[in-house]
């Protein structure tokens, strides 16, 4: 599964890399995968898309897009590009070889759509639904007062729960979510009904300042890009830096489990 920045990131360059190339194969389903959901049955793709020629590729929530002719193709899966003659990964849950030597696969972490859905055809999934009939936070749609209608009701609802569950905001998950709330100078646990307006108001800036620097700086440094490059956004909360000092206070940066995921947090920047 992807976030929005990564989705964006990948968007960009699968556009830049694929447009105009013509599928010569599709392989959907050869490592079978417990939590990776297709369009149907996955022995159908090849017919489904050889042939097809590789048209726009954009980013929707944590999906990426891409078109081939009257198919789109919904990836929720972290996705690398081949070169001609390169070799390719031993597992893989879609793999599309094209005309010219190249390829593209798609490989699921934890669990992730690879959806093939013909023009006016159902997309079939609810979370996809509810994500494409919502702004992206990277838009201007999503504005402040788009913001304060999500908060009606949720005072119940830790920070990270707000934000980073039911699809409230499209493509922001628990990786993006850590460094959102440290920039916001808000614990993940804080209840929304103990927010103050002018804690809710830096949480809605860094909603979409954080977001936008990580899509600009090509991702995050956790996450690879299409080509297996690290992204250049350097995480303050993450995998990386647990155990070593905050940036800002030199407070340990701790990591526990909590709703489902970890979350990262500094101590001193942070309070519950
Ligand atoms: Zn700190």
């Amino acid at each position: 599964m992807i976030e929005l920045p990564e989705a964006v990131v990948l968007a960009e360059q699968a556009a830049r890399t694929l447009s105009g190339k013509r599928i010569a194969s599709a392989v959907a389903g050869q490592s079978p995968h417990k939590f990776a959901w297709y369009t149907g049955d996955p022995a159908e793709y090849n017919s489904r898309l050889a042939g097809k020629t590789v048209g726009q590729a954009t980013a929707s929530g944590g999906n990426v897009e891409i078109r081939a002719d009257e198919m789109t193709l919904v990836i929720s899966t972290p996705l690398r590009y081949h070169a001609a003659g390169e070799k390719r990964p031993a597992k893989h849950q879609l793999l599309l070889e094209f005309a010219d030597g190249t390829a593209l696969s798609a490989t699921v972490q934890m669990w992730g759509v690879l959806l093939c859905v013909g023009d006016g055809e159902p997309v079939g999934l609810r979370d996809y639904a509810i994500a494409k009939a919502r702004p992206s936070p990277l838009s201007a749609a999503f504005d402040r007062a788009y913001f304060d209608s999500l908060r009606a009701g949720s005072e119940a609802l830790s920070a990270k729960a707000f934000l980073a569950t039911e699809q409230r905001i499209p493509g922001l998950g628990n990786g993006v979510l850590q460094d959102i709330l440290w920039t916001a100078r808000i614990h993940p646990k804080r209840k929304m009904g103990e927010l103050g307006d002018e804690e809710f108001g830096r949480m809605f800036d860094t909603v979409k300042t954080v977001l936008a620097a990580m899509a600009a700086q090509g991702g995050r440094d956790t996450e690879r890009d299409l080509f297996g490059r690290p992204g250049g956004y350097r995480t303050v909360l993450s995998k990386n830096t647990v155990g070593t000092p905050c940036p800002a206070c030199g407070t340990e940066i701790r990591k526990e489990a909590y709703l489902g995921g970890a979350i990262y947090y500094c101590g001193g920047c942070q309070r519950v």
